[in-house]
């Protein structure tokens, strides 16, 4: 399944090239074009799906091992002390290509990034009414 007009459909598939670190027949691992840090890299699933959601539970867990074969040949290769591994899903959380990937974002001391949120107050009694909002 491929959806006309995805970019990260054609660079998945090969029909527009992108510095490429690992591909087999369901996935394509490549360099983001505007890197965090050193070696920023994404991982592509070659059929199009726009999100976590719409991704099947076996290729999110195909994902997750590839990321940890990736994360270990990096930090091998480029000496990075930390990785955040990010995933966007929905404009608000600031997705802005519509075909799931999975950042891999290595970290090295002194990199001037900063990924992460600012922890809100909670009460015990909010937390339990959120959680039985989701599992309740
Ligand atoms: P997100 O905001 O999670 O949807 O991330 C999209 C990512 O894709 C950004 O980090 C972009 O830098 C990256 N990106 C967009 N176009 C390309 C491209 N042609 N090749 C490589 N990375 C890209
Ligand atoms: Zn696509």
């Amino acid at each position: 399944m491929k959806a006309d007009n995805c970019i990260f459909c054609k660079i998945a598939n090969g029909e527009i090239p992108a510095k490429t670190l690992y591909e087999d027949d369901k996935f394509r691992v490549i360099l983001d074009l505007g890197p965090a840090t050193k070696g920023h890299a994404l991982i592509l699933p070659k059929d199009h799906y726009a999100d976590l959601f719409e991704l099947p539970e076996e290729s999110a867990g195909e994902v997750m091992k590839l990321a940890k074969r990736m994360l270990i040949k990096m930090r091998d290769k480029l000496g990075c002390e930390g990785f955040n591994l990010v995933q966007n899903n929905g404009d608000l959380a600031g997705q802005t290509v519509f075909h799931f990937h999975l950042h891999m974002i290595p970290r090295y001391s002194a990199d001037g990034q900063k990924i992460g949120w600012k922890p809100q107050e909670v009460t015990p009694e909010e937390l339990e009414e959120v959680k039985n909002q989701i599992v309740g």
